[in-house]
């Protein structure tokens, strides 16, 4: 048999509904900054060198949007032209095959990893969406008095009482 304190309503979260609001407006930021990079990376190649050490065998770190993908590359700096001393962003024209699928290439004592901006893109759109869709139908429940769990309608019950149907705490302190 439940104890009275079993029994009383557990407080709601107001916590995950605001979290929920705030990683919606991230996520569909985040998916406008991609997206943004995808077009620029089809004309241009910002790339971020960092600093080379001094010895031939140093590694030389870039990363690069370019073609539509993010591009991670490793080289020694014997094999680099112009090894960067310090931390430098050149721009490029791009001017080269567009990048469809993630790929890793190892050359003699380097690396290259290219991921195409779709695969992010897609996978934050779909979170997003789901983001937004989830906390549209909150905000409808709330306003026509229903269980946000499940959508019962709460009409005659106290605001504390669980919800019949799923046993969702009550919409306590709500307003
Ligand atoms: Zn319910």
């Amino acid at each position: 048999m439940p104890t009275a304190a079993t029994e009383a309503p557990a407080a709601p979260r107001p916590s995950r509904g605001r979290s929920r609001r705030v990683a919606k407006w991230v996520g569909l930021v985040v998916c406008v900054v991609v997206g943004a990079a995808n077009l620029v990376s089809l004309r241009w190649v910002p790339e971020w060198w960092f600093a080379a050490g001094p010895k031939p065998t140093d590694p030389v770190r870039i990363v690069a949007v370019q073609g539509g993908a993010l591009v991670y590359v490793r080289l020694q700096r014997s094999d680099v032209r112009r090894p960067p001393d310090r931390p430098a962003l050149r721009w490029n024209r791009f001017d080269g095959e567009l990048f469809t699928w993630p790929s890793v290439v190892r050359p003699t004592g380097g690396l290259s990893v290219t991921v195409p901006l779709w695969m992010p893109f897609v996978l934050l759109a779909v979170l997003t969406s789901v983001l937004w869709y989830v906390d549209r139908t909150t905000a409808r429940r709330r306003r026509a008095g229903q269980c946000l769990k499940c959508g019962y309608d709460r009409a005659g019950l106290a605001a504390g009482a669980r919800c019949p149907e799923c046993g969702a705490a009550g919409l306590v302190g709500r307003a």
